[in-house]
């Protein structure tokens, strides 16, 4: 194939400023397709494996350099539409916005996915929504976000900027925690109810809450023994934004008395943020004498879970009371106490990922569409 009947000249000037590119297709030797996209996913470029020589003027018979070998190139606006006179192809690559097929039968600028037909040039889908969302037209697609949005199918509005959560009940297991009264709960116990809370209460948010969305992981659901380091090894592979270890106090002085949130000395600011969200989220939940400590002089530890974090993961570490003080152990032994206490911190943890996050609106879904709304009426 010649790329000289083409508008693109296979030389880098005409490249455009990709942000990355990824491999696709390895059926074959030759078959190597090197897709440059942008930060929408758009296939902007592809070029093959191939090199193509370029025989030399002054020394007929040798190679004076080699051109890349160009199978498709398109600029795009950023919803998606290209850009009059300015797309190439060669082997009619299929692919280009948001990496959805490409529908130019229809018309230059119309994509295909499983779930819909997008007009890059309105930015809308031109069939209605099956899933009836009660905050948006059944037009709208990317949730009227193309530039900020992927939706490759066409069927969830799934934000760019979702945020790992990871949250580690402590202890489990053989090892039960600090020690407990007679026929009182485990420390490993209280603390797997409280993360529980927190998933619970996190899912809640996620739906409330338009472009925003927390995704969680735990370090264990059951009762069974992560080791500290297995912990911090699950936040890393997950590479969670924050990061809360969730534990129960106990001191000999049964007078103790006060929550702790806890920070790694020089912890980064995400993890400052993130423990005032969770102790002023703690006001009037928790119910303490000697208060909530949550400042460098109360409530700085170097700790195995924190400090074994990626550089950029927000982690505290939560002491939710005194198991060895008995109010607080009965307080620790009260499920909705413990469910409060698990919804504050949750929305801690939601504040901090997404502090401008906007509420849907609470209206009532649009009505099924019916036969007579798809006819022209005069
Ligand atoms: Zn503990």
């Amino acid at each position: 194939m010649s790329r000289t009947n083409s508008t693109y000249q296979a030389s880098p000037q005409n490249f455009f400023p990709f942000s990355y590119e990824e491999t696709i297709g390895e059926s074959a030797p030759d078959d190597f397709l090197y897709v440059k996209d942008n930060h929408l996913g758009s296939v902007l470029a592809t070029v093959s494996d191939r090199k193509l020589p370029v025989e030399s003027t002054s020394t007929p018979g040798t190679v004076a350099y080699y051109l890349a070998d160009v199978t498709s190139a398109t600029d795009m606006y950023s919803g998606g539409m290209q850009m009059p006179g300015r797309s190439f192809n060669s082997n009619s690559y299929r692919y280009g916005h948001n990496t959805q097929e490409k529908d130019d039968e229809i018309f230059n600028g119309a994509y295909t996915a499983e779930f819909w037909e997008y007009d890059s040039r309105s930015l809308r889908r031109w069939n209605r929504d099956p899933i009836v969302k009660a905050w948006e037209s059944p037009y709208a697609a990317f949730s009227n976000n193309p530039v900020r949005n992927n939706d490759v199918k066409g069927n969830t509005d799934d934000p760019a900027n979702t945020k790992n959560v990871v949250v580690d009940p402590g202890h489990g297991g053989k090892d039960p925690g600090t020690e407990k009264r007679t026929g009182k709960k485990d420390e490993a116990d209280i603390v797997l109810e409280i993360a529980n809370a927190i998933n619970d209460r996190l899912k809640v948010l996620n739906t409330e809450y338009i472009d925003a969305k927390t995704n969680v992981t735990n370090t264990r659901t059951e009762d069974v023994f992560p080791s500290l380091k297995e912990r911090a090894d699950i936040s890393k592979a997950a590479q969670a934004d924050l990061f809360v270890s969730v534990h129960v106090n106990s001191a000999p002085d049964p007078e103790a008395d006060y929550v702790s949130v806890i920070t790694q000395p020089g912890a980064n600011d995400v993890s400052k943020t993130l423990q005032t969200n969770i102790a002023n989220a703690f006001n009037g939940v928790v119910q303490t004498k000697q208060g909530i400590y949550s400042n460098a002089d109360n409530a700085e530890q170097n700790l195995s879970v924190l400090r074994n974090q990626n550089a950029s993961t927000g982690a505290v570490l939560v002491e939710v009371g005194f198991i060895t003080n008995p109010k607080q152990e009965d307080l620790l032994n009260n499920p909705n106490y413990l469910k409060n206490i698990g919804n504050s911190i949750a929305e801690a943890i939601f504040k901090t990922a997404y502090p401008n996050a906007v509420k849907k609106l609470d209206i009532p879904p649009l009505p099924a569409p019916s036969v007579r709304s798809y006819i022209w009426q005069d």
